[in-house]
């Protein structure tokens, strides 16, 4: 019997928030991609255009050509809207301008579910967390709240304000599961679009670094009776 609660499906808007093009594919796609076939409608907001990302590929060239992985990315898990706020990767800061842009784009789509990456101090691969992505995930979570305030951000003023419902992060504590069985070959694929990236990540080739990346972030999730799960730490903003 399940004990690990799943992750509350009865919604309609999602928006993803992440600091860099394929941080959604390295963690998340596969709960996306059953979202998306579910008739969910998801937009992703990435702060940065990742053009820092790539090794010997100077950011005038890297961050268009990440764009436009990011993009055939989100397509894979049924995503067609991709927004870049244009913060610098890398240089991401935690603050009022980030949570300002955050709030409105938070307002704009009027999500009911805002999903994020792993915003800890420590990353998924046990390293130490990159300085944007602890950056985005804290201003996104606190951009929930502004969104709702009609008075901490007067200049979003012509966007009504907005209460999402939940945020669901990414690890690194799990409370809540989603069944993502059906969805891992849509997330292979979805990561598989960052050919450019992954080439330069690693020697391994694209096709195997995407099957070891997304056979780990699916693993089962222990106490949730799915072949292949992604848990995450649900805040639920509303009663
Ligand atoms: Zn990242």
């Amino acid at each position: 019997m399940s004990v690990m609660k799943q992750v509350p499906e009865d919604w309609q808007r999602g928006l993803v928030i992440v600091a860099h093009p394929d941080d959604v594919e390295f963690g998340i796609a596969a709960a996306v991609g059953r979202w998306t076939s579910q008739g969910k409608h998801i937009r992703y907001v990435l702060a940065s255009r990742g053009e820092a990302g790539i090794v010997g590929l100077p950011p005038g060239q890297a961050g268009p050509l990440r764009e436009a992985e990011e993009s055939t990315a989100a397509k894979a898990v049924g995503v067609q809207e991709v927004e870049f706020l244009g913060f610098p990767d890398g240089r991401i800061e935690q603050g009022l301008p980030l949570r300002r842009d955050l709030a409105r784009a938070i307002r704009r789509y009027r999500p009911e579910m805002v999903v994020l990456f792993n915003f800890g101090d420590i990353s998924a691969s046990g390293r130490p967390n990159s300085a944007d992505h602890r950056a985005v995930g804290r201003c996104a979570l606190d951009a929930i709240d502004d969104a709702a305030n009609e008075w901490i951000f007067p200049e979003l003023g012509g966007l009504p304000i907005w209460s999402a419902r939940w945020a669901a992060v990414a690890g690194p504590v799990v409370t809540h599961a989603v069944d993502v069985t059906e969805s891992v070959d849509a997330a292979l694929e979805s990561l598989t679009a960052h050919g450019r990236y992954l080439a330069a990540l690693s020697s391994q080739s694209v096709a195997a670094q995407a099957r070891a990346i997304v056979e780990q972030s699916t693993a089962p999730v222990e106490g949730f009776g799915a072949a292949r799960a992604v848990g995450f730490e649900l805040f639920s903003f509303r009663d």
